[in-house]
């Protein structure tokens, strides 16, 4: 259920209700957005009757929800959701861009990148401290090791931190030395670390399980915030398909499909997309063209040498060329809810 507030109604009113929904042992969700405040109601296994609720002060309308979702969607908040960290933003006017290697291997790889990254005028770092990978044998991240190299990049770079958290324990690690907490597509449906990732107070960057319909993606994005915490960001990052020309297909139409549904931010990852260096580039462009709100993108200084996902890291300057063309791209188009109309 959710219940749409009267332009006017008064912290009051929203409280009295909150309390309400609560008191029937209730989860009570309020977004506010730019005309008006809408509040989602979790936790019931079944319909509520929402007459309770009518004619309440500040009360406009309350709607049965028919779609599986309740959080996610443009019906509770009709605004597009501005996710920041620190003094930067995902989902706002700027591009968003996430760089950096696919994992930290030394203190001097991670910070000839960490400084081209800072150069480019990125604000996100990101850099596997664990390792998820397909083979045990394969080199699995440093660990406690990684940490000490992000904290010093984050104190001399001023860079916000994006890692996955591979499991619930390293969320309390995140939470202590970085600034946004990534969810791999391994684990889009790992539930216990999606509700410990919702009780986290640091956004939650929300990748697409490589088999993953549109519907579980959302919500495996529902599950977090239910726990109450509202800033996801979504990363579509490729599906499994047929085609063997590319490690993953990346779906560029999820972009607009969310536009339509949800008020998440989303970004699109051409690296994992895609797999393959050479074709980074292009579907960055088009990432930016279909109106992502953001790239992820895996940059090595020797990328002959990474130690994960050497195929798809980009050269410095390759990534440098990168910027600069989705900047020029992001430009000409703007950055409406849709990314499809020009700046006025
Ligand atoms: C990554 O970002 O390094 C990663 C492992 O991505 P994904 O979960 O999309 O495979
Ligand atoms: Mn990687």
């Amino acid at each position: 259920m959710l219940i749409v507030m009267k332009p006017s109604a008064t912290a009051r009113d929203i409280d009295a209700i909150v309390r309400l929904v609560e008191g029937i042992g209730l989860r009570a969700h309020p977004m506010p957005g730019a005309t008006r405040t809408a509040i989602g109601i979790t936790g019931n296994q079944g319909p509520i009757d929402g007459r309770r609720f009518e004619n309440l002060p500040g009360v406009a309308e309350v709607i049965r929800v028919t779609k599986p979702y309740k959080l996610i969607t443009l019906d509770l908040r009709p605004d597009k959701t501005v996710v920041r960290v620190g003094d930067a933003t995902i989902g706002g006017s700027e591009l968003a861009i996430i760089a950096g290697p696919c994992a930290i291997e030394s203190r001097e790889q991670a910070f000839v990148v960490a400084k081209v990254v800072q150069k480019s005028g990125v604000r996100f770092f990101r850099g596997c401290v664990w390792k998820p990978r397909t083979s045990p044998y394969t080199f699995q991240g440093l660990g406690a090791k990684a940490w000490e190299i992000m904290t010093a990049i984050r104190d001399e770079f001023g860079l916000k931190i994006v890692t996955e958290a591979v499991e619930e324990s390293h969320v309390d690690l995140i939470e202590k030395y970085g600034d946004v907490i990534q969810i791999g597509a391994r684990n889009m449906q790992n539930f216990s670390l999606l509700k410990r990732a919702g009780r986290s107070k640091l956004p939650v960057l929300l990748k697409r399980g490589m088999a993953a319909t549109l519907e579980e993606w959302l919500l495996a994005a529902e599950y977090i915030m239910a726990e109450g915490n509202y800033n996801v960001i979504l990363c579509e990052r490729g599906v499994r398909t047929f085609a063997q020309h590319t490690r993953n297909t990346l779906d560029l139409a999820s972009v607009p499909a969310i536009r339509r549904i949800s008020h998440l931010p989303v970004i699109v990852d051409p690296s994992h997309g895609t797999g393959t260096a050479y074709m980074v580039t292009p579907l960055a462009r088009s990432g930016v063209a279909v109106g992502a709100d953001g790239l992820m993108i895996e940059v090595h200084n020797q990328p002959e040498l990474a130690l994960s996902d050497s195929a798809q890291a980009l050269t410095i300057s390759e990534y440098a060329q990168l910027i600069e063309e989705v900047r020029a791209i992001r430009n000409l188009i703007g950055s409406d809810a849709h990314g499809m109309s020009k700046p006025t």
